[in-house]
């Protein structure tokens, strides 16, 4: 690997560069130092990647001097499902799960932009692969927060030569640990190629999503993304970025399966997550979109998300969930 793709892949991954490991985890059902959160070897989503994950982000509002977690109740609702999709019952609400954070939150102080990981795995220590007689354990971690992608504003995107998992193969729908090799094949091979981020062509050939993020593409002023029976993740930002395209920009958006060749022809390319919020794809397979910079609905859409994600837009305060103050609304 060249040094010049080495120092890039060691960039984006901000994980590796994460200086300390948290304080605190909830697990079991308490919140308890992150050293005493421990499991074995033989954990049977270790080998075999049975567990199901949520990824959400809190974001540190300095005038209020308060952390907004981002809809965190539709985050757990979909976490609660990807487990169901893996027979598992964790025997907590949606509700239950957000106090669970909430307590991890205050009593770990993070007062500062956070990513939070929250797992469900078969935690058994024994081999055998199946999804019956295993019992679920419920983690969760905060981490200060960090860019996923880099060139936010500016990324070149690959067509990847791995294609998408398909419902009848692993649920794309949910968050399902193994399923994330697919992922990181498709990421990091666009990477080690130049790329920076890699786009997933499903089953049926079209383009579904980017490794971690939604797809929405640009055509004559009409918004397109995926609808959620193309193999795509049931994103809570691509959700949310299509009321805030509908109501708020008075933006048309339609939900349909997109053709590779339209992804070149589009005019503005973006995609949505948690991790990565917007990003303006300007590239793919090195022809330009558009005019090879970012265009003016995804400039128009990537404040304003910003401001919403931070409770400082009072239409879409309700997605906002307050971690010190008192209320437990998500
Ligand atoms: N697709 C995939 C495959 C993902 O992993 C993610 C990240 N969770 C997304 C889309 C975006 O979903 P969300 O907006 O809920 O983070």
């Amino acid at each position: 690997m060249s040094t010049q793709w080495a120092e890039k892949i060691q960039l984006e991954s901000n994980v590796k560069k994460q200086p300390e490991l948290p304080k605190f985890a909830y697990f079991k059902g308490s919140v308890v130092p992150y050293a005493d959160a421990r499991i074995g070897l033989l954990t049977h989503a270790l080998n075999y990647g049975t567990a199901v994950f949520g990824g959400l982000r809190g974001h540190w509002n300095e005038a209020e001097q308060e952390l907004f977690v981002f809809r965190p109740l539709d985050h757990f609702r979909r976490f609660v499902d990807s487990a169901r999709l893996l027979r598992m019952d964790l025997g907590q609400s949606p509700s239950g799960l957000w106090a669970g954070l909430r307590a991890l939150l205050r009593k770990q102080e993070t007062r500062t932009d956070c990513y939070i990981r929250a797992l469900a795995f078969y935690g058994d220590e024994t081999l055998g692969v199946r999804l019956h007689g295993l019992t679920p354990e419920v983690s969760i971690v905060a981490l200060p927060f960090g860019h996923f992608v880099a060139n936010d504003d500016n990324a070149h995107a690959s067509i990847s030569s791995w294609q998408r998992i398909s419902d009848n193969v692993l649920p794309a729908r949910g968050k399902i640990a193994g399923g994330y090799v697919n992922s990181a094949l498709a990421k990091t091979d666009a990477q080690l190629a130049g790329f920076d981020e890699a786009l997933v062509l499903n089953d049926d050939g079209h383009v579904c999503e980017g490794s971690v993020e939604n797809l929405f593409v640009v055509r004559g002023g009409v918004v397109v993304t995926p609808p959620v029976t193309q193999d795509i993740l049931e994103g809570i930002t691509r959700r949310s970025v299509i009321e805030l395209l509908r109501q708020d920009l008075g933006i048309e958006v339609v939900e349909r399966p997109i053709d590779r060749t339209e992804v070149y022809l589009a005019d503005e390319v973006f995609l949505t997550g948690t991790g990565v919020q917007i990003v303006a794809v300007t590239r793919v397979d090195h022809r330009a979109i558009g005019t090879g910079r970012m265009g003016e609905i995804t400039s128009r859409l990537r404040p304003a998300l910003a401001a919403v994600v931070r409770g400082q837009d009072p239409k879409h305060r309700d997605w906002c969930a307050p971690v010190f103050r008192e209320g437990t609304k998500g």
